[in-house]
């Protein structure tokens, strides 16, 4: 059996910064328990906490049991922390360590546990007031706004948006993971020197590095920026979801990236290193970097339609425009059989995009119905200049990603499809067209984005996946 000397004399011991106490620990579990000194292991075996505690307790008990008691009843947690640095003595004559270690820090716990009950006793309320503020009836429809609301934002029910909520059910139904889709393929062809052109190469690598950042873009914004400034709670429950779903499709950018054994540092970097990719990003980060500001508030023209136009930037123009040059790109390389796990990946992200996109138009619709003075005539100009801008942006990126014609497509087709495109967006948001006759070259994309209609694309599995729960069963 280890003696009290022994124990204290290790150089470790003394010294109570963190480092130390974990490493006199370890150390000592290991000795104590070859030892069976039962008592001394239950109290030093645990933590720092406890190893503090129990030479707190050994010190205080020095005089006799009668006076490790008494000293024991006086002590807080602080005594306990502090008293650790001092240098420890001899348990009393005729006691074990045990019994006197023991009996004397049972009697600590029990005051601190009274200590924590008296407080949680007297816990002050007044917070889930001034949270409420003036408002302590409960929520009733009417008082629900998606910008600037004053009503208690803790009351998810009763329903104003269903659209909302019923989008929250449906990305839930949808649930996927990258790891669920099967890579082998792209391996196998990406390490094939004559499997892939160069510039078929080119998109892989440009898409996934645009998308890797963008993704990550379009979650900042949700959590930092735009979550607390729109005040409607089952509004609120889609961003949440809609925020994961960004987290996962990162997951997919980076998962695709380790599966073919890609340069992680060139393809995270290509949003400051290439022009047509840092072009967006930095466009994007324009109309975020004044919501991301803590003390930025709604409740003026001027800050309402800041946010205006950071739903617009965000939703029409970056996941709504941004993302439609890549996604055909890469959902034709999986049509022509190439890439097909890169391409399935992709394809589940454009089914949680497009009801991103969807959530987002009907925030900004929903908000010009409930402020109609915020979509004066300056602001419709804005908001199509934003949409333009954007669009020339993508075609930019679309001629730098194919510089010639491949995989059936080129840029004067990409220019004609985010033409196309951006007209679908305009008008999604009350907006004119703005680009006279123009068509959609890739109908495929359309089929693809109608999910009830598109089952099994790839041949790989149905692609009206649904999670267990969300099945309905007959
Ligand atoms: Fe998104």
């Amino acid at each position: 059996m280890i003696s009290w000397d022994e124990f204290y004399e290790d150089p470790a011991v003394p010294d109570v910064s963190a480092a130390s106490v974990e490493r006199a620990s370890t150390n000592r579990q290991a000795e104590f328990r070859k030892a069976d000194t039962a008592g001394a292991m239950a109290l030093v075996g645990g933590s720092d906490g406890s190893m503090q505690l129990s030479r707190a307790v050994s010190e205080k008990a020095a005089g006799s049991y009668a006076d490790a008691i008494a000293a024991a009843k006086t002590m807080t947690a602080m005594d306990i922390a502090s008293s650790a640095d001092r240098d420890l003595a001899e348990p009393p004559a005729g006691r074990s360590d045990r019994t006197v270690t023991e009996a004397a820090a049972e009697l600590v716990n029990q005051q601190i546990m009274q200590r924590i009950q008296n407080e949680l006793k007297d816990l002050d309320t007044s917070a889930v007031e001034h949270e409420i503020g003036e408002w302590t009836e409960r929520v009733t429809v009417d008082d629900k706004r998606m910008i600037n609301c004053r009503a208690d934002l803790n009351q998810l029910v009763p329903f104003k948006y269903d659209w909302a909520w019923q989008k929250y059910l449906d990305g839930c139904a949808n649930h996927w993971m990258p790891q669920e889709i099967n890579m082998n393929a792209d391996i196998a062809l990406w390490k094939n020197p004559n499997g892939l052109t160069a510039d078929e190469r080119m998109i892989v690598k440009r898409n996934l590095g645009f998308f890797s950042t963008a993704d990550s873009l379009v979650a900042n914004n949700l959590v930092l920026a735009l979550y607390r400034l729109i005040t409607n709670p089952e509004c609120r429950q889609y961003i949440l979801r809609q925020a994961f779903e960004e987290a996962i499709h990162t997951q997919a950018y980076q998962y695709c990236i380790e599966s073919l054994g890609m340069d992680e540092g060139e393809i995270f970097n290509m949003y400051h290193e290439v022009p047509s990719v840092a072009k967006k990003a930095s466009w994007g980060l324009k109309y975020t970097k004044e919501l991301n500001d803590p003390n930025f508030t709604t409740g003026t023209q001027e800050t309402d339609k800041a946010l205006l136009k950071n739903l617009i930037a965000f939703y029409c123009c970056l996941e709504g425009i941004f993302f439609y040059c890549g996604f055909s790109q890469i959902l034709s390389m999986g049509r022509r059989n190439k890439m097909t796990g890169t391409s399935e990946q992709f394809q589940y992200i454009l089914r949680d995009e497009s009801m991103h996109l969807n959530f987002g138009i009907d925030v900004i619709n929903q908000i010009k119905i409930e402020n109609p003075h915020l979509w004066d005539d300056a602001m419709k100009r804005e908001a199509t200049q934003m949409i333009l801008q954007a669009t020339q942006l993508e075609i930019e990126y679309a001629r730098d990603t194919m510089p010639r014609g491949v995989l059936g497509m080129n840029a004067v087709m990409m220019e004609e499809y985010l033409q196309f495109i951006a007209n679908r967006r305009l008008v999604q948001i009350g907006l004119l067209e703005q680009f006279k006759g123009v068509k959609n070259p890739f109908p495929w994309m359309s089929e693809i984005m109608d999910l009830r209609k598109e089952k099994n694309f790839f041949e790989t599995r149905v692609i009206e996946y649904q999670t267990g729960g969300a099945l309905s069963w007959e």
